[in-house]
């Protein structure tokens, strides 16, 4: 029994291969994925699309999976429990994402504020930079 049925079971949910499934993609995926994205990786036989939707719902729920929206035009999904901590860069333009594995990653001065002003424990992060990518910045930033 792999870690992901176990996260399942210790929240009192049925493992389906469905749901295992969706957890082993999204952490084997550096970037976050949309729902389709999700569904073509997929092995064979696929499940539909509305199967998909609601077992990202469901572990959305259960906090297994984290919904990124990093662009408006497309909601996706990552793994919240994920082993490769990433950060990410994204188009404001097009939505093209990039992630790179955060080498130094040190806020631990940020975290002791938010603790200090909010009274939170922080146990995680996930950090976004925006900006223009290369090819929109040559089409001229229309957007
Ligand atoms: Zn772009
Ligand atoms: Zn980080």
């Amino acid at each position: 029994m792999g870690r992901h049925s176990e996260a399942l079971r210790r929240l009192g949910r049925p493992v389906t291969r469905g749901r295992e499934e969706i957890l082993r993609i999204l952490e084997e995926s550096p970037l976050p994925l949309s729902s389709r994205d999700l569904r073509e990786r997929f092995p064979d036989p696929k499940p539909d699309a509305a199967t998909v939707y609601r077992n990202l719902a469901l572990l959305s729920s259960l906090g297994l999976v984290r919904t990124v929206a990093l662009h408006e035009r497309s909601r996706r999904y990552e793994a919240a429990e994920g082993e490769n901590h990433r950060h990410r860069v994204v188009c404001r333009s097009c939505g093209r994402i990039e992630a790179f594995p955060a080498r130094k990653c040190d806020l631990s001065r940020v975290e002791e504020d938010i603790r200090r002003r909010f009274g939170f424990t922080v146990t995680d992060h996930s950090l976004e930079f925006f900006g223009d990518c290369p090819e929109c910045r040559r089409k001229g930033n229309k957007g």
